[in-house]
């Protein structure tokens, strides 16, 4: 049977047909203009829109709902509460209620919350984001919310993003005046995010602590076969796979989440899923619900997904390109050069608004996607080095070359780049021209941040970029605003600009090792692991600058510095917890079970032979047991370690500890531990090999 897509695209979702047939009118109205101004509900019509979604809801057999939310562990929350209420005569009635669906009291004391609720307080609230639509997933009418603490401090990650597309919202708008786009009322940013993931066979899955407890193999020996052939980027889907694919992108559809390309990856066993790009908060709330969507249907077809970002120690890791721009309501992408001179120079001013953002703030952009599992990979040699650059291809940055020298761009039309002036001509972009090491690359009408992990929410670096920029347009257009001669101002403002800041423009190698040496003498940051970039969150012009763009103020960025440490800090701990019980309890028995196995043989063999010394089992032996010698004193070291870092109850000085002692102790053990994995018999190996995970589909 085929499936209709334009019949099952959305639904599950309350959307705007399902909003128009279910309102009156008027109401209708009054939501739609709530949703286009991203201004919350008003309560008098929420009633009306409860009613409805209720009614909708339980037509499509929901029994639930809930306020689903994204508190700060990075998966999305939800507390179910039934329609039903009791009336007389032991019957129900069901009911959802204005004040339900605006708000809700999550008992949500037990979510990270980095001190900011008192223990007297410890209720959370969540509040309805009418800009993206409710859904029904298992029968649970989903109220997409955002959580904060009763003083209104932000307790999730979709707060502070829905405060960040605000602030480049006002900035964007301002500027869109100067240039006297008048007809333009709304400005949003635009994500596409790409999510990388890996399957596995379940059963191999299950025998693995490691994968099972952190989502990575902590120990694992490379097998003879890794990617190097590269036969399976975009190579024939596996049946088994294609029909979990098919399962994943009909219930994605159901959602309304746009997903559109599917392939296989670099890797063995890795595969992508890219949605049509949507507005940055529905993108946000799409990309979760893909990653529970993709765990949970991989289940289904008896496959475990691992979103971890570097689920395999030689194997190319897991990211998630972050593709993002900035569009109008009236449909303009704002990244997409036009065809008149005046739609190149706002072009032009976008651009070099991102292009100082990025420079000044290459500290927030790294930290943005800063987390134990994406530190295996930056500056790996799979994802982009930990050093931010931006890429420009070089068609759009020999006219930015033509602009800052005053030279004749040396393009087709050899024109002068004065800008704002007639003559500036039609920018010639070549989208092809694609640098897949850079971690900040135009592709021709939007940015592709390249470093995000992916396994992280995207709501972290886009409310970031989303600020950094606000804040640039910001004082463009203080600079603007009051000039006299707008097209000079414009000019010397776009110039200067380029000037300052183009030692972030790179369009080589970034797999370079040359590169690094580059970017240290132009002074950019190269910040190595996440305990090194998150301090400079909160630096004092940092959380300046969030509460200038009101997105984010001292209090909530405090909070936020600490759990993301203190998750560091905890990720890391269990990975050691977890080595420490795999190489006592299975890896170090197996072992000296082949080491016993190994010793009755010489000695079976001594009364037969004189000289056993150079035997293979004799040699296997020695080295068996030298391995073991290594892997116990190595997993002593590491206890110790984890020991130490139980005493230690600041959270900065233990994260430090994590970086500087446990990761090189955690290494210790792995090395004997995977030497041994090569010598011991297979039948005697406690858990599954890396051939079997990443060839077992
Ligand atoms: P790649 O070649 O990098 O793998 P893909 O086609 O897989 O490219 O992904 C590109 C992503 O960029 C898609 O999710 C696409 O919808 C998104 N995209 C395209 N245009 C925009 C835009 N204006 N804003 C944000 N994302 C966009
Ligand atoms: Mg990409």
């Amino acid at each position: 049977m085929t499936t209709d897509i334009t019949k099952i695209f959305g639904s599950k979702v309350f959307n705007e047909d399902c909003m128009r047939e279910g309102l009156a009118s008027d109401t209708y109205r009054e939501l739609q203009k709530t949703i286009q101004e991203g201004k919350p509900l008003n309560p008098k019509i929420a009633n009306a829109v409860a009613h409805a979604m209720k009614e909708w809801a339980l037509s499509q057999g929901a029994t639930h709902y809930t306020h689903w939310f994204q508190p700060m562990t990075g998966v999305t929350a939800e507390k179910h509460d039934g329609f039903i209420n009791p009336i007389e005569g032991g019957k129900v009635r069901l009911t959802f209620s204005g004040k339900e669906l605006i708000k809700g009291e999550p008992d949500a004391s037990s979510f990270p919350n980095g001190g900011l609720r008192a223990t007297f307080e410890a209720r959370g609230y969540t509040a309805w984001d009418p800009t993206s639509y409710a859904f029904i997933k298992d029968n649970i009418l989903c109220i997409p919310t955002a959580f904060c603490s009763y003083t209104g401090h932000a307790l999730d990650k979709k707060t502070p993003l829905l405060r960040s597309m605000e602030a480049i919202n006002t900035q964007a708008l301002r500027i869109l005046k100067l240039f006297g786009n008048e007809e333009v009322t709304s400005v949003k940013t635009t994500v596409g995010p790409e999510q990388e993931y890996f399957l596995v066979d379940k059963e191999y899955y299950s025998k693995r602590k490691d994968l099972i407890y952190t989502g990575r193999t902590l120990f694992g020996a490379p097998c003879p076969k890794g990617q190097e052939m590269e036969d399976h980027y975009f190579g024939t889907i596996k049946s088994r796979v294609q029909a979990f694919m098919k399962d994943l992108n009909e219930q994605l559809w159901e959602l309304g989440v746009s997903a559109k390309t599917e392939h296989n990856e670099v890797a063995p066993a890795q595969h992508e899923l890219a949605p049509v790009f949507s507005t940055t908060n529905i993108a946000t709330d799409h990309n979760q619900l893909t990653m529970e969507l993709i765990q949970r249907i991989a289940k289904k077809h008896d496959m475990v997904a691992l979103l971890h970002e570097k689920p395999f120690e030689g194997i190319n890791g897991s990211g998630k390109h972050n593709n993002w721009s900035i569009s109008t309501n009236t449909g303009k992408n704002l990244l997409e050069p036009g065809d008149t001179p005046y739609e190149n120079a706002q072009f032009l001013l976008f651009l070099a608004a991102i292009i100082k953002a990025v420079d000044e703030h290459q500290d927030l952009l790294r930290l943005s996607v800063a987390s134990a599992g994406n530190d295996h990979r930056l500056g790996a040699n799979e994802a982009p080095p930990a050093i931010i650059s931006v890429f420009l291809g070089d068609e759009l940055n020999a006219v930015l070359e033509a602009i800052i020298n005053e030279t004749p761009y040396d393009g087709a039309e050899h024109k002068l780049m004065k800008i704002g002036a007639s003559v500036l001509p039609k920018l010639p972009l070549d989208t092809t021209d694609r640098n897949r090491t850079s971690p900040f690359a135009f592709t021709g009408n939007k940015f592709e941040f390249r470093m995000p992990g992916s396994n992280s929410s995207i709501s972290g670096c886009n409310f970031v970029i989303n600020t950094v920029v606000a804040d640039e347009l910001r004082q463009f257009a203080d600079a603007l605003e009051g000039t006299l001669d707008f097209e000079a101002t414009l000019h010397d403002l776009i110039k200067n600009t380029l000037k300052h800041h183009k030692r972030i423009i790179f369009n080589g190698n970034g797999y370079d090792d040359s590169w690094i040496e580059e970017a240290e003498k132009r002074g950019l940051l190269n910040l190595h692991t996440t305990p090194d970039a998150l301090p400079y969150f909160i630096h004092e012009e940092n959380i300046e600058l969030f509460e200038r763009m009101h997105v984010l103020d001292r209090e909530e960025m405090m909070s936020r510095y600490e759990i993301t440490m203190e998750e560091y800090t905890k990720i890391i701990n269990i990975e050691a917890l977890t080595m420490i019980n795999m190489a006592k309890k299975e890896i170090l028995p197996a072992a000296t079970k082949y080491a016993k196995q190994l010793s009755e043989t010489i000695l079976s063999q001594k009364s037969v032979w004189e000289d056993i010394e150079t035997t293979y089992e004799s040699q296997t032996l020695k080295e068996v047991s030298k391995q073991i010698q290594e892997g116990y004193r190595a997993c002593q070291a590491l206890e110790e370690k984890a020991e130490c870092l139980h005493r230690i109850e600041d959270f900065e000085k233990a994260a430090f500890f994590v970086r500087d002692e446990i990761l090189s102790a955690m290494d210790g053990l792995r090395k004997p531990c995977d030497l041994l994995e090569n010598l011991v018999d297979e039948a005697l190996w406690p858990f599954p090999t890396y051939g079997k995970l990443l060839f077992g589909i």
